[in-house]
């Protein structure tokens, strides 16, 4: 069977599993497979495919068929372009997430400084700001090694050295304070039926859920961060669609000064800051 038919089959079995991206899932599979990208797939469509490779591309498209995620299939995600080791002990990085990026570059136009991303997972954050602000050193921090492990190696394989990684239980493992704090921490609601669907499924928990309807780590994180922000510091933090006056109330009720909430790429309030005073 050639290349071309393989994929539509794997496409359409896919898309009878419940996938909302079948086609793309299925070149981002035997791409991997085959150790090529998906523009070489196009070219080649008719080349047979080799059998060797074509029984470990029915494997993967088989698992992905029952829901998880090709991200954790293949053990790769792309964010902010660069090319980042996944592993179920983390959240896979998500394209809204780049906004909280965005905005951190735009809180940090100094040459050098120290931003600190609280609850790291693959480093991800940490990982992006780093590679745009070679001059600035950043910490990310996690409190499941594994996901500090993880983090260490992608810094490792991409080769930027301008980040460090540590566990800590939110700041508990801190002792400096920091020009920008970023985090993307868990926060949605328990009771969310969104928790049941999709890649979010195969995901920890602990990356995803907060008490308090979500909002408790959120909550947590503004009342803790004055001690660890410089004057005229900042704290950027991601958050639910529907949590941003929450967020944006709880900021100004913290002492927090030109508190704003931002849009992410799919026109949700996503990312609210505040800054300490000067
Ligand atoms: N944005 C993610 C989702 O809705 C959740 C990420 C998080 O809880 N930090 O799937």
């Amino acid at each position: 069977m050639d290349i071309d038919r393989l994929l539509g089959r794997a496409a359409e079995r896919l898309s009878k599993a419940g996938s909302t991206s079948p086609r793309l899932d299925a070149e981002v599979l035997l791409g991997h497979v085959l150790g090529v990208d998906r523009t070489w797939l196009y070219t080649w469509g008719d080349r047979a495919a080799p059998v060797y490779e074509r029984a470990r591309f029915e494997a993967l498209v088989a698992a992905r068929a029952e829901g998880h995620p090709v991200a954790y299939l293949i053990g790769e995600r792309e964010f902010w372009g660069l090319a980042l080791s996944t592993s179920p002990h983390t959240l896979i990085p998500r394209p809204d997430t780049e906004t909280l990026v965005e905005m951190a570059l735009k809180l940090a136009p100094a040459a050098e400084g120290r931003l600190l991303d609280l609850g790291t997972g693959t480093g991800a954050i940490a990982l992006a700001f780093a590679s745009e602000r070679p001059g600035w050193q950043v910490t990310g921090i996690d409190r499941i090694e594994d996901a500090v492990s993880l983090a260490i190696a992608n810094a490792e394989r991409l080769n930027i050295t301008n980040v460090r990684f540590l566990v800590s239980d939110w700041f508990s493992a801190l002792a400096e304070s920091f020009d920008v704090i970023v985090a993307n921490p868990p926060y949605i609601a328990e009771s969310d039926p969104h928790l049941m669907l999709g890649d979010v499924r195969f995901e920890p928990l602990s990356a995803l859920v907060a008490g308090e309807g979500g909002l408790a780590d959120l909550r947590r994180l503004i009342d803790s961060a004055p001690r660890y922000l410089r004057p005229g510091g900042w704290l950027a933090l991601e958050h639910g669609h529907d949590q941003s006056e929450q967020v944006r109330e709880r900021l100004k009720a913290a002492g927090y000064r030109e508190v704003a909430s931002h849009y992410d790429l799919s026109g949700q309030q996503r990312v609210t800051l505040g800054r300490m005073a000067g």
